[in-house]
């Protein structure tokens, strides 16, 4: 039986044929057009929020769009993406396209694995030492935040850790030059970009052993020698699409080297074996991946994307540097293009900017709880726009309380 989408939906109101979400500033209507299509338009009169949002994160508004459109009518199927079965050819289709799409951006050959997982970023830290390092092996960790720690918290439940840099002793807030690296490492990790402190590496590490990096926070946002790593990893949800799914890549020969039985719901031979379809993945987080990484295709690809990268993270660092009542936090060679970390003169100052930023429908713009202060991610999606108009409030901020 067909089945007949009806505009009923939770959340919207009806007004005549069209129909509208309850989200403030709401930029989105939707219209129903047939049994079995619907569109979704996107009115520049009303103002969207500008999103600083860390992550989950801003995404493009056609792949909003297009992900919308399949939640209520996927394909002209007459079914919801979120209905249909795993196994089908249609989400099979998806999860190949998405995969074959991270190794175009990535210009990866068939050496390379790409596999759509689930349990963040944070699983990978013990999935990775938990596939690639034995018990009595040395992995090598660099310690340069937050997300970097933790990695390396879990790898000593499998082996031991070297600490090849660190830079805790000025809480992170800039990237070591100088790194230790032992020849038998099994491999060396380290986080391309610290989202919480504001940092990011601007070189590659250098280092006889394999490198496996944890990307989750600036994957895609640059032209990158992707084929220098054994294993990259990274939650989609802010460069690559929705949360709910993790990208990983490998390197097929890294594989099958430890001795410990591995249970298959963590062993990458079992994934790489059954495609991504071990068990029921995220099939809408993938389809969303798939819209947002069409979409950097379209766009021109990473080229492209570090070409807006350079020229967001620009503005805003310009600005920021000229302006008093704001002071970077971190080593300017080594801030981040993806997250800036800053703050005012004093705690009230920063209160009191913060709510000028909600007053300008500007969200995301507070520090992460552990470190404090400001901080805003400027992803992929994030139109040069909105940072132009953070700059602006942050200017007229300078002049009041310069
Ligand atoms: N690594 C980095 C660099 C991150 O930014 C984050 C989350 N923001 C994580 C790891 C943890 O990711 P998840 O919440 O997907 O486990």
């Amino acid at each position: 039986m067909k089945t007949t989408r009806q505009s009923s939906m939770t959340g919207l109101v009806e007004t005549g044929k069209a129909f509208s979400p309850f989200i403030p500033h709401s930029a989105y209507s939707l219209s129903y057009i047939s049994s079995k299509t619907f569109t979704l338009r996107h009115s520049q009169a009303d103002m969207k929020m500008y999103n600083f949002n860390s992550g989950p994160a801003v995404l493009p508004e056609e792949v909003l769009q297009q992900a919308a459109e399949a939640v209520i009518n996927f394909n002209n199927l007459g079914l919801s993406i979120l209905e249909i079965g795993h196994r089908t050819e249609w989400f099979i289709d998806v999860l190949e396209e998405a995969k074959a799409l991270v190794k175009e951006l990535m210009q990866l050959d068939d050496s390379y694995e790409v596999l759509y997982l689930q349990g963040g970023a944070t699983t990978q830290f013990m999935q990775v030492p938990m596939n690639l390092l034995d018990a009595n092996e040395t992995a090598a960790y660099c310690d340069n935040g937050i997300w970097g720690s933790k990695a390396i918290k879990e790898a000593k439940l499998f082996g031991n850790v070297h600490v090849a840099c660190s830079s805790k002793d000025q809480n992170h807030t800039y990237i070591p030059r100088e790194l230790s690296v032992p020849t038998h490492s099994t491999y060396l990790h380290y986080t391309t970009n610290n989202t919480v402190e504001g940092t990011q590496w601007q070189f590659i590490p250098e280092a006889n052993v394999p490198l496996v990096a944890d990307m989750s926070s600036d994957i895609f946002s640059r032209e990158f020698p992707y084929t220098r790593f054994s294993l990259i990893y990274a939650g989609a949800q802010k460069n690559a699409g929705a949360a709910g799914t993790t990208i990983v890549v490998i390197k097929k020969d890294m594989l099958g080297k430890v001795n410990r039985t591995i249970p298959s719901i963590l062993d990458y031979r079992t994934h790489i074996e059954a495609k991504s379809l071990l068990n029921t993945p995220p099939v809408f987080a993938i389809y969303v991946s798939l819209l947002t990484l069409r979409w950097i295709k379209k766009e021109g690809g990473l080229s492209e994307m570090e070409r807006r990268t350079q020229q967001r993270a620009g503005l805003f660092y310009n600005t920021l540097d000229s302006l008093d009542a704001f002071t970077g936090k971190v080593d300017t060679r080594d801030r981040s293009l993806m997250n800036a970390t800053f703050t005012t003169q004093d705690p009230e100052l920063e209160k009191m900017f913060l709510d000028i930023c909600k007053q300008n429908g500007m969200v995301g713009v507070k520090g992460h709880r552990s470190v404090g202060g400001l901080r805003v991610s400027m992803y992929n999606a994030l139109p040069l726009s909105s940072v132009q108009v953070l700059c602006d409030v942050m200017k007229d901020f300078n002049e009041k309380h310069g």
